[in-house]
């Protein structure tokens, strides 16, 4: 399966740059098997081992983690001023990590980091329909004409320009003079979706995080900003 220059793997494997890599392949900083290899190009297949300065380094093709988003993290790859998602996956072994879908600056919970793009493809395609479901603390009372407003679909654009929901299923947990508590559970991923929902409701979105998204949901042992490697389950569930 595998059949790659040993430079190309050092480096996607996140030991240095591919320039740093082939300066320590060629000061004979790597093993192969029982073997210094000091040509870059040389190539490795699956059979094979490798260790640079005595240490294992293992090839890994796609990595997969659950994140717990903190609130003031940017869902990007890069960024120029704030800190991202990926800067929070501190064992990442790939350079090649994505989120899955974007939260808000200001939204928590649960995101898929990883680097595979057609698991990534699957759950976004908007034929797909996979479930997000978000647990939201909103102004004012929630009320059942709100239910049934989602349950129809809303306009989260203008009069002149609209833009319509596809149904959306409220759950009213807690409702309060100034705050109320619900779940929602939509299928789409318009940009600020859920804010914009209950803006066309006249309410505001007050805190905001997601608990699920298709078979994955948020482990509740993960605090915000921490993370960890979804089990082969999850990995399986998610298709
Ligand atoms: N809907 C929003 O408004 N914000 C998010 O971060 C996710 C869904």
């Amino acid at each position: 399966l595998l059949m790659m220059r040993l430079d190309k793997y050092l480096a996607d494997m996140g030991v240095g740059t591919r320039q740093e890599v082939k300066k320590r392949i060629r000061q004979g900083q790597v093993r192969v098997n029982d073997e210094i290899v000091r040509a870059p190009e040389r190539k490795i297949s699956d059979s094979d081992q490798v260790f640079c300065d005595g240490i294992q380094v293992s090839y890994v093709t796609h990595e997969y983690y659950m994140l717990n988003k903190p609130s003031g993290v940017v869902s990007a790859t890069e960024d120029a001023s704030c800190r991202t998602v990926i800067d929070l996956i501190a064992d990442r072994k790939r350079k090649d990590l994505f989120p899955v879908g974007r939260l808000d600056k200001d939204t928590e919970g649960l995101l898929l980091i990883t680097n595979d793009g057609e698991l990534a493809h699957r759950l976004l395609s908007p034929k797909k329909h996979v479930d997000k479901v978000y647990y939201a603390k909103v102004s004012g009372i929630v009320s059942e004409e709100d239910k049934a407003a989602f349950l129809q679909g809303v306009n989260i654009g203008t009069k002149e320009k609209e833009e319509w929901t596809r149904p959306g299923e409220l759950q009213i947990l807690e409702v309060g003079e100034e705050v109320s508590t619900i779940r929602l559970t939509i299928r789409e991923g318009k940009y600020h979706q859920v804010k914009r929902m209950f803006q066309a409701v006249g309410k505001e979105v007050l805190y905001l995080k997601r608990e699920s998204m298709g078979t994955l949901t948020l482990d509740p042992l993960l605090t915000p900003g921490s993370y960890r490697a979804l089990t082969e389950k999850e990995q399986k569930e998610l298709g």
